[in-house]
């Protein structure tokens, strides 16, 4: 079913914390009761899982066992890696950096509001579950928020949502003390956030104003690749195929021939002109969903034909999959007897060595704390050996300005 609104939420309705930075995007993609709703369990959101659950039980016992959970939600390979990982960085900053703040700690508090935001009949009501919070009490408090994925951008609303879950759990007193800590577990660092009640009492009124008033407003842009309502979403379609459409035209009003006209025209000197910077954004994010629905177009036709067989098209040809057998050695096993019939040399010139794979075996194997150390000198020792070939790859990023300067002056960033 193709559905674009309207939003058709009669009944009282609980937002998650989690899908509140979603909300003030894109509203429909989380208010939304006419489209179907596509939620998968992908690997990443099952390592943050257990991630989660490791870092609960560090901070309730001092201790966890990332295997047996792993195994629970049957993650194998480099993904325990991962996990191990990511859990020791939590225990690592929990212990020398965090923990003293938290004199109660309390781990995976489910916690709801009581005072509804009423907007159009309908009563929103917040929810959330907080990974470690301690001394709640009449008007402090303290929260923690362990962040597992790649990206370290898009989480304010979500703290404000906790902290002001917190606030209503206080009875929104209006001289407050709430500190919201997000500990970004790859990158390795985290951010203080101070919350008073009058940041809560704005918040709460653009929530209600500027986003629960306007259910219907789709905005699509880079997170429909993420949204649970994407198959069957009429603006990310129209978007989808209205770009598709203007490449293949060649249209010379649309945001094809403009971005195409923009980059041929820009210098050094114009790149800083007033668009300028929106039309090539705009135009990424076209061709990144342009590039998705063809994936997916693609992974459809391939499983309707494992499914059903091949298809006849026209009278001459039909369409099937082709299977190719892909052959790789196992290296611990092959060489053994290659050496039968290559020198080392041969074998070494026809082999190719994952510098990542190597680094993440030797940091695995050294000492807590020393990792970093046996890392680096294991690349200096390869490149005394001229073992490492460099050259340099690019690809089209957009770093947001906030990130670039954080780069320079990270006070809380550990190296
Ligand atoms: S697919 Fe995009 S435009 Fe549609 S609801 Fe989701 S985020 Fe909004």
């Amino acid at each position: 079913m193709l559905a674009r609104g309207p939003t058709t939420m009669t009944k009282d309705a609980t937002i998650r914390a989690s899908s509140v930075d979603n909300l003030f995007v894109c509203p429909p993609s989380i208010l939304s009761t006419t489209h179907n709703r596509i939620t998968s369990q992908n690997t990443p959101a099952m390592i943050g899982k257990v991630v989660h659950e490791c870092a609960a039980a560090y901070v309730e016992s001092k201790k966890f066992d990332a295997d047996a959970m792993c195994s629970v939600y049957g993650l194998v390979g480099e993904d325990v890696d991962t996990v191990r990982k990511l859990a020791f960085c939590a225990a690592g900053i929990w212990d020398r950096d965090i923990s003293k703040y938290f004199t109660r700690p309390q781990v995976e508090s489910s916690i709801k509001s009581s005072t509804p935001i009423t907007v159009n009949g309908v009563q929103y009501y917040l929810s959330g579950t907080i990974d470690v919070a301690s001394g709640v009490g009449a008007t402090e408090a303290i929260f923690l928020d362990w962040k597992s994925g790649f990206v370290d951008d898009g989480y304010a609303n979500q703290m404000l949502t906790y902290a002001y879950l917190l606030w209503d759990f206080m009875g929104r007193p209006q001289t407050i003390s709430i500190t919201g800590i997000v500990v970004f577990l790859r990158h390795r660092y985290f951010d203080v956030v101070k919350y008073d009640a009058r940041t809560l009492e704005a918040w709460e009124y653009d929530l209600a104003h500027n986003v629960l008033e306007n259910p219907d407003k789709f905005s699509p842009g880079p997170r429909c690749n993420y949204c649970e309502i994407r198959s069957s979403c009429e603006a990310r379609r129209e978007v989808v195929a209205g770009s598709i459409d203007d490449i293949l035209s060649g249209n010379t009003d649309g945001w094809y021939q403009g971005g195409m006209d923009t980059l041929k025209d820009l210098t050094d000197v114009n790149k800083y002109n007033d668009g300028v910077g929106d039309i090539l954004s705009d135009m990424m994010f076209r061709i990144s969903v342009c590039d998705s629905a063809i994936k997916s177009a693609k992974e459809m036709i391939k499983a309707t034909l494992k499914r059903v067989g091949p298809i006849p098209c026209g009278a001459k040809s039909q369409m099937d999959l082709k299977e190719t057998e892909v052959k790789s050695l196992v290296a611990e096993k092959a060489i053994p007897v290659l050496r039968d019939s290559m020198s080392d040399s041969d074998i070494a010139a026809a082999s190719r060595i994952s510098l990542t794979k190597v680094m993440q075996t030797v940091s695995g194997r050294a000492p807590r704390g020393k990792k970093g150390e046996v890392r680096d000198g294991l690349v200096e020792k390869l490149d005394e050996a001229g073992a490492i070939r460099r050259s340099v790859q690019h690809r089209i990023v957009e770093v947001s300005n906030e990130e670039e300067e954080a780069d320079t002056t990270t006070s809380e960033k550990e190296s």
